[in-house]
């Protein structure tokens, strides 16, 4: 058979543009004030999430029906929580992007699309990862990752908020580029490959519950890491190591029962690593997609640019050695 890879990135870098516009559409239609944002139902998941997983999903479930589908909404949540207003928003939003006009049940076919239940390839779809940088028009990521076998095979990150709107592509063995989503043309990225402490930068998640930020801290001071520590909300975080813009991303989990979701690491993952750099978890084990849902044997996640992998490796072992 074929290799599907090129089709896959062509499918996925298509349907990560529809759905960032979609998402740049509902934030020009709302108010300014994130607390004045029409978010549906208790957590701060919007129209925009649902209506970028219906885009991504229908993208998937016409060119792969055979392949399996794993994304982090659902249509129930949104049928208990919708208005007359966020309705007619996302048909309008989601029929605008398609040229074509679609009802509410297709939509929630769509987001509800799950694919073949085993498969060689599974896209794990998170359709606004870092919902709160979204909200706070700050930055935020539409984030498509394909796994071949439970392994990060292809990933798109599409970032509408970094320099004007970016869209990051990788494959294994194919590097990764990066192309203005609105039209360039597409060139390759690489992390850098320095390792002096005095220009090492460090990234970490805007909401301090997503982490512990006191254990980045602390692995800053014993290395003596000085080139700077910068706070980014969602998946953005591996594009900007991936364009050797930082050299560590360190994400110590906040509670020791806390398993990240696999749509939160994907897409990013081979986005870093078909860059140059390194993924794996706090006890530098891969990353295990194979395991449903969520990361269930990794701890933690750091992404840097493989130079300085071993060494962030050791001193999180003394830092937390320290702290137990
Ligand atoms: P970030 O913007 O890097 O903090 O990541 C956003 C992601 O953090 C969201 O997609 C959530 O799935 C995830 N998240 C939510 N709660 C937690 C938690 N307690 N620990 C780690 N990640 C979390
Ligand atoms: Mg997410």
């Amino acid at each position: 058979m074929n290799d599907p890879t090129d089709r896959i990135l062509e499918v996925a870098q298509r349907a990560g543009r529809a759905a960032a516009r979609l998402c740049q559409a509902v934030l020009a239609e709302a108010p300014a004030s994130p607390d004045a944002m029409a978010k549906l139902g208790e957590g701060p998941v919007t129209v925009a999430d649902y209506g970028s997983q219906a885009l991504i999903l229908k993208a998937v479930a016409e060119a792969f029906p055979d392949h399996a589908v794993i994304a982090e909404e659902g249509s129930a949540h949104l049928r208990e929580h919708t208005g007359d207003a966020s309705t007619e928003q996302i048909i309008r939003l989601v029929s605008r992007e398609l040229g074509q006009k679609v009802d509410f049940d297709q939509i929630c076919a769509w987001i509800d699309h799950k694919g073949a239940a085993e498969a060689e390839f599974t896209w794990a779809i998170d359709p606004i990862d870092g919902t709160k940088g979204f909200l706070r028009r700050e930055q935020y990521a539409v984030a498509i990752g394909i796994l071949r076998h439970g392994q990060p095979h292809a990933g798109v990150l599409a970032c509408p908020s970094l320099d004007g709107g970016m869209q990051f592509s990788a494959a294994r063995g194919r590097g990764t580029t990066a192309v203005p989503l609105a039209k360039g043309p597409p060139q390759r990225v690489h992390v850098t490959s320095f390792s002096d402490p005095a220009k090492v930068r460090v990234l970490g998640s805007v909401e301090a519950a997503h982490g512990d930020p006191k254990v980045v801290k602390a692995v800053i001071d014993d290395l003596k890491l000085t080139g700077g520590m910068v706070r980014i909300d969602s998946m953005v975080k591996y594009a900007v190591v991936a364009r050797g813009e930082a050299e560590v991303y360190l994400r110590p989990r906040n509670k020791p029962d806390y398993r990240e979701n696999i749509w939160d690491h994907a897409a990013g993952v081979i986005v870093t690593e078909e860059a140059g750099g390194r993924v794996s978890d706090l006890d530098g084990r891969p990353l295990d997609f194979s395991r449903g849902k969520r990361l269930e044997d990794n701890r933690g996640v750091l992404a840097t640019n493989g130079v300085v992998h071993a060494a962030i490796l050791e001193s999180l072992r003394r830092v937390e050695a320290l702290r137990a």
